[in-house]
C-alpha cells in the first residue's frame, strides 16, 4: 500500500459518529444545565473525565503515562518504539462557564486518530502520543497553561505547588488527588521529548465560519502585551470644588483612554486592544477620584507592531495629564510565535488531498501549542465554531467539521510519523 492509499484508508476510518458521541460522553463531567460544562482543572469532574479517557486507552492497549504536573500521555506503539513519538492533544479542563469543545476536541481528535489507525490496520514508524495538558484555562489555579509550560521547562512544578484556588486548596493537594486517582502505567520523571506536536482546536473566532471554510492551517500565535496604567490626582468634594481647581484622575484617564483607542485603530483590523479592568479610588459618587488604574491587553501577530504600539502607550501614559501624574508598567510580554513553514504546509496539503477547504490564519488566543513550540516543530489545526463563540455554554461545533479536522490531523500525524519525514 503506498502512502496516499494508507492515508485515504485512515481518513475513511475516522468515525464522525464516534467522535461526536465521545464529546457528548465527556460533556457529562461537569455538565451545566445551560448545556455547557464546568470542568475546572484537577476537580472531581476533571478526574472523572481523565479516568474515562484512560479506560478507552486501556481497551485499545495504549500505554498510559503521567508526570509531576499530571499531564496525561496516551501512546500508541510505533514500528520503532525507541523513536520519538509524534504528539497531538490539547486540554480537558474548561472555564467555569465553558463549552463542550474548547480543548477537549484536541484530545478527542487525537484519540480518534489512534483508534482509526487500529481500525485501518496501519502501523506507523514512530509512536503517536495524545496529550491532555493540565490546567490550560487557569481559572481555578493561575496561571493557565501550567501543564505545557512545565513540560517546556518554562515553569518548575515545585514553584507552583503552593498556588491556591478560591477555596484555599493548594495545587499540590489537587495534583496529589488527581495523580492518585488516575492509575497510569508510569509517572515520568522527565519530559518525554516529541518529534513534532500538532494541536487541533475550535477556532474560538468567527473567521472560518464567515468564509465557509472547514480548516484553518494555523501559521502561529499572536503576541500579547499587558500593561497597567496608573493615574494619580487629588480627591476632593464633588460639590464644593470648582472644575478649574480639580486634579480629577477619572477625567484624565478618560482622555488618555480616548487617545489610546485612536492610536490603536488599525485599518487592517489585526491589532486587538482591550481595556478590560478599571479600578477607581475611592469609587464613590460624590468624591472626585484620586486614583484610576486600568489594564491594557494588546495583541498582534507581528513583533514590530507590538513594539511600535508599546512605545506609543509608554509615551502617552508617562508624565502628567489634566493635572494628574500618569505612569505605566508592563505586566506581561509574550512574543508572537511563528509555526515552521514545513508544518503549516503539511497541514495545508493534508487538507487539499482530502479534499477539504483550508486557509492559513494566525491564532488570536493562547494555546498549549505556544509553549510546546519551544521544544519541537509545532503546528495547529482549527475548525469552525458557531458564531465564533467560545468560553460560553452555547459553544457549538458541527460534527462534520470536527471529523474533517480529525482527518486532516490523521494525515498530518501519519506523515510526520514516517521514519524519513523531516
Ligand atoms: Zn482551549
Amino acid at each position: 500500500m503506498n502512502a496516499e492509499d494508507r492515508i485515504a484508508r485512515l481518513c475513511g476510518a475516522v468515525n464522525e459518529d464516534r467522535l461526536w458521541k465521545r464529546h457528548m460522553d465527556l460533556a457529562r463531567f461537569g455538565a451545566l444545565e445551560s448545556g455547557g460544562v464546568n470542568r475546572q482543572t484537577l476537580s472531581r469532574a476533571d478526574i472523572a473525565a481523565r479516568k474515562l479517557l484512560i479506560d478507552w486507552a486501556r481497551q485499545r492497549g495504549y500505554a498510559v503515562e503521567t508526570d509531576a504536573i499530571a499531564n496525561l500521555y496516551i501512546r500508541r506503539r510505533g514500528r520503532d518504539n525507541e523513536a520519538l513519538p509524534v504528539a497531538t492533544g490539547s486540554h480537558i479542563d474548561s472555564q467555569p462557564l465553558g463549552g463542550k469543545f474548547d480543548g477537549i476536541y484536541g484530545v478527542l481528535a487525537g484519540c480518534e486518530v489512534l483508534e482509526s489507525l487500529d481500525d485501518a490496520g496501519i502501523e506507523t514508524d514512530h509512536p503517536i502520543t495524545v496529550v491532555a495538558w493540565t490546567n490550560e484555562e487557569g481559572s481555578r489555579f493561575a496561571p493557565g497553561a501550567m501543564g505545557s509550560m512545565v513540560y517546556a521547562g518554562l515553569r518548575a512544578v515545585d514553584a507552583l505547588r503552593s498556588v491556591t484556588d478560591a477555596e484555599g486548596t493548594t495545587l499540590e493537594a489537587a495534583l496529589d488527588a488527581t495523580l492518585a486517582a488516575m492509575q497510569t502505567d508510569r509517572r515520568l520523571a522527565t519530559r518525554p521529548p516529541f518529534k513534532a506536536y500538532i494541536e487541533t482546536h475550535i477556532e474560538q473566532g468567527p473567521v472560518l465560519e464567515a468564509r465557509g471554510i472547514e480548516i484553518g492551517a494555523v501559521t502561529g500565535i499572536q503576541g500579547t502585551r499587558w500593561f497597567e496604567v496608573e493615574v494619580n490626582g487629588r480627591s476632593a468634594h464633588a460639590g464644593t470644588t470648582p472644575m478649574s481647581r480639580r486634579a480629577d484622575a477619572m477625567s484624565a484617564a478618560v482622555d488618555i483612554i480616548a487617545d489610546l483607542r485612536r492610536m490603536a485603530a488599525d485599518p487592517e483590523d489585526r491589532l486587538r486592544f482591550t481595556i478590560g479592568r478599571v479600578n477607581v479610588v475611592p469609587n464613590t459618587p460624590n468624591t472626585i477620584p484620586e486614583q484610576v488604574r486600568f489594564t491594557i491587553d494588546m495583541r498582534h501577530p507581528e513583533q514590530r507592531v507590538l513594539e511600535d504600539r508599546t512605545r506609543d502607550i509608554v509615551a502617552r501614559c508617562t508624565g502628567t495629564s489634566g493635572g494628574c501624574t500618569v505612569s505605566v508598567r508592563e505586566l506581561l510580554t509574550q512574543k508572537p510565535c511563528d509555526f515552521p513553514e514545513s508544518i503549516v504546509s503539511r497541514v495545508e496539503s493534508a487538507a487539499k488531498a482530502l479534499p477539504v477547504s483550508c486557509m492559513r490564519m494566525p491564532s488570536g488566543a493562547f494555546h498549549d501549542a505556544l509553549f510546546v513550540a519551544s521544544t519541537c516543530p509545532t503546528g495547529m489545526i482549527f475548525v469552525p465554531c458557531r458564531d465564533g463563540i467560545s468560553h460560553n455554554p452555547t459553544e457549538h461545533a458541527e460534527p462534520a467539521h470536527l471529523a474533517a479536522g480529525a482527518r486532516v490531523l490523521a494525515a498530518t500525524l501519519v506523515g510526520l510519523a514516517a521514519a524519513d519525514a523531516k
